[in-house]
């Protein structure tokens, strides 16, 4: 989550999401979301495995709430965990409503916690890099949304008790949201939703799925920013998740 200074092969990723872009704009490819991508030859239909089901049953306590505007008014000025005494904004999530694919990464950062909005700082620039250039698609196509909702203090990872108490926000959202499929963004993010201990490079790469709905485990943003080398691993399961947008894999 924390972002760190060194751009060293940050344009590495850049120039190839760019020229995939470039090549799939040429093809006349585009990538939307469910209702407008009727007609369009990439389209898979609606989710209909997951109807009536309540991904988030598990371990959520009731919502009442039947949108995103009224699980946000439900949540409130949230107090539920020690993370709420630090933060600026409560960061929601963020993205259209119905988006064929979402994005979880695991809690905001700084730049985050002003805006209060999810991504909005130069690893949030880099996943924004991934859904336009390399996907194809505009960040409001897209929902994205984070485990934790406030920011843990000095970017901190966020504690067992602060995921615990949060998750259950994140779960109704993807029920809400109804997505496809999920980019689980880091270790944090994939080890919540698969409730797995496993390291993300041992995860990452391989299809999972999330109560029916297919989840792909990257990296996080702000690791490759650090770790520049690999982003060419992210670029790899990214053109798995536009294979499957494609129907290629079917
Ligand atoms: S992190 Fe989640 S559970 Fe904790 S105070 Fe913020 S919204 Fe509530």
């Amino acid at each position: 989550m924390a972002e760190h200074s060194g751009t060293n092969g940050v344009g590495i990723l850049a120039a190839s999401l760019r020229r995939h872009l470039q090549r799939r704009q040429r093809a006349g490819i585009h990538i939307l979301p469910r209702e407008q991508s009727a007609g369009i030859e990439v389209s898979f239909g609606p989710n209909e495995d997951l109807a009536g089901f309540d991904l988030a049953a598990p371990s959520t306590p009731s919502f009442k709430a039947k949108t995103l505007e009224e699980l946000r008014a439900e949540i409130g000025d949230c107090r539920l965990c020690k993370l709420c005494s630090g933060r600026t904004h409560l960061v929601f999530g963020v993205g259209h409503p119905s988006a064929r694919l979402m994005f979880v990464g695991e809690g905001p950062g700084r730049d985050e916690d002003l805006q209060g909005e999810p991504f909005v700082g130069r690893a949030g620039q880099l996943l924004t890099d991934i859904i336009t250039k390399g996907i194809g698609l505009k960040r409001e196509d897209v929902y994205i949304a984070n485990v934790v909702k406030c920011r843990p203090p000095e970017n901190r990872n966020p504690e067992p008790d602060e995921v615990a108490a949060c998750e259950p926000f994140l779960k109704k959202q993807i029920d809400l949201v109804r997505p496809e499929i999920i980019v689980a963004l880091g270790k944090f993010a994939v080890q919540t939703l698969l409730q797995s201990k496993a390291p993300i490079s041992k995860l990452r790469g391989n299809w999972h799925r999330y109560h029916g709905i297919k989840l792909m485990p990257t990296f996080h943003p702000a690791y490759l920013l650090r770790n520049p080398a690999d982003k060419k691993l992210v670029w790899e399961d990214i053109k798995k998740v536009i294979k499957e947008l494609r129907g290629e894999n079917a």
